[in-house]
């Protein structure tokens, strides 16, 4: 067998492995390549996941999130619905040959949670942002299950953030919540929420570019460690930084994207949820997106609540 014969069959081991993480253990698949062995066709074992939440890798709060908002309009509460089944992940996706994109080890699951508290500690001695290093109360890692299938990327710690050391607790953190549990029927310690600069810029303004390009490296550990399913990237810094574009989020919502061979959704940042509530709408349209591609029950929009 060549070089050539063992990387197809890799790849196709691997696209395998993430499909059956993600609860799809069946595919309709067309006609394998006539170079490919029979030998590789037997089931891949289906990857358990953890079924308790873990601990927060990290014990503090938030980011610009925490700006005084017009009093929230709650999401749709949620109504008991039949269950749909798992839905596969849509063809858009890309095909079952891409490449996975992340080259990094796969960290095992059992070590995931102390790789994220070696990574955080080497984050609140992080001093690359002469300015953010100064001015910041506590850095904000990240928080959440180390072994996610949703990953939420936010732009940066607010004051709230800053003060407690955790992401999204403040009035945007509490929309978030909302959209986690309420929309999506999950709880916020089984997905894992961060930021891509981990250290409050002065005054909520926008991380610089420089700020960025020195703290983006920390994220892509993360996701590297945690290895999710999906992101949803909340605002245009996140989608703009992670999709490496500079569309304006009204063209890059609503439609599945990629990072790193991973499906990808950008949406509303909760903050301007908060400021514009007509555009929660949007979002939920985007939630569903996600719930449908991960097999979560779509539940029917409640009125008032
Ligand atoms: S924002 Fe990131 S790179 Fe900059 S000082 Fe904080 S942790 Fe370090």
């Amino acid at each position: 067998m060549d070089g050539d014969h063992q990387r197809l069959i890799r790849q196709i081991r691997q696209r395998l492995e993430s499909l059956a993480r993600a609860g799809i253990d069946r595919a309709a698949l067309g006609p394998l390549p006539e170079m490919l062995p029979v030998a590789v066709a037997p089931a891949v074992p289906r990857i358990a996941r953890a079924e308790t939440a873990q601990a927060p890798v990290d014990n503090r709060p938030e980011p610009k999130e925490s700006e005084p908002v017009p009093t929230a309009t709650p999401l749709p509460r949620r109504r008991p619905a039949a269950p749909t089944p798992p839905s596969p992940i849509p063809a858009t996706l890309g095909s079952l040959f891409d490449e996975p994109g992340i080259t990094e080890p796969v960290v095992p699951p059992e070590e995931r949670p102390e790789a994220l508290r070696v990574l955080a500690a080497e984050i609140a001695e992080c001093s690359r942002c002469e300015v953010l290093c100064a001015n910041r109360t506590h850095t904000v890692p990240g928080e959440g299950n180390a072994s996610a299938r949703l990953m939420f990327v936010g732009e940066g710690p607010g004051q709230t953030e800053d003060e407690t050391g955790r992401p999204f607790v403040g009035k945007a953190g509490k929309l978030l919540d909302d959209m986690i549990t309420k929309g999506m029927g999950l709880r916020r310690a089984d997905v894992f929420i961060a930021n891509i600069v981990k250290c409050r810029p002065p005054n909520n303004r926008d991380p610089e570019p420089e700020e960025v390009r020195n703290c983006i490296g920390y994220l892509e550990r993360q996701i590297a460690i945690i290895r999710p399913e999906f992101l949803c990237l909340l605002g245009k810094p996140a989608a703009q930084t992670l999709l490496n574009t500079s569309m304006p989020m009204g063209r890059l919502r609503g439609k599945w994207q990629r990072y790193k061979g991973i499906p990808t959704i950008a949406t509303w940042h909760p903050a301007y949820l908060l400021r514009n509530p007509s555009a929660k709408k949007d979002t939920w349209e985007d939630l569903q997106m996600l719930m449908k591609a991960m097999g979560i029950p779509i539940q029917k929009r409640g009125g008032g609540g």
